[in-house]
């Protein structure tokens, strides 16, 4: 089985996939570290401190292979038979990007891309797989959210209704009546 897994940085891609890869034994592939070592990018933006990924190579390399787990902020342009995309509420994202050491700009940068759903929003535009999963990580651990891949992996469909902008909305509201 060919799975893709992507999301926002944070979200739990590279955590979800080296477990899955442990429990089903299909081989994993970190796309940033792939693009980089095998020179599959156009160009590198010195402002972001990113690769621009050369996605005509990327899904080259992916060609012919019928068994492998791709996770990175690409990997949902990778021809594949499920497209996991992984979610978390802004305010956790945040969190868990500070502990990493990103700078505030990065954090706010990505804790917006999540909030506007760019990522998902590229996956439901342009789906590059017949089955699509959507898993919202906030309150489950990587061990939580591996067991619901395996059951979309089983046939099931996984769908979580997530509207971070309608979340904040609520909370705007709920202060004004105080
Ligand atoms: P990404 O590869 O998407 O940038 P990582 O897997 O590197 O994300 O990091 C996600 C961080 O969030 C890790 O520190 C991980 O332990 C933590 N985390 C907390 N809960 C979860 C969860 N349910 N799923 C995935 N990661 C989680
Ligand atoms: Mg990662």
């Amino acid at each position: 089985m060919r799975i893709t897994i992507t999301g926002t940085p944070g979200c739990g891609k590279t955590t979800v996939a080296k477990l899955l890869s442990e429990l089903t034994g299909i081989p994993v592939f970190h796309l940033s570290n792939l693009i980089r070592e095998k020179g599959f990018y156009t160009d590198y933006d010195e402002e972001r401190d990113a690769y621009v990924t050369d996605v005509e190579k990327l899904t080259e390399f992916f060609k012919g292979k019928e068994k492998f787990i791709a996770e990175g902020l690409v990997a949902h342009y990778i021809p594949s038979d499920l497209c996991i995309i992984l979610r978390v509420n802004p305010s956790e994202l945040s969190k868990r990007l500070a502990g990493r050491g990103y700078s505030p700009s990065k954090i706010s940068e990505n804790v917006e891309s999540e909030r506007l759903a760019v990522t998902a929003t590229e996956v439901f535009e342009n789906p590059c797989a017949p089955r699509i999963a959507h898993i919202d990580t906030t309150n489950r651990t990587p061990e939580e959210v591996v067991q619901l891949i395996l059951r979309c992996m089983r046939g099931e469909e996984i769908f979580d209704n997530v509207d971070w902008l309608e979340e904040q909305e609520n909370s705007h509201q709920s202060t004004e009546h105080l």
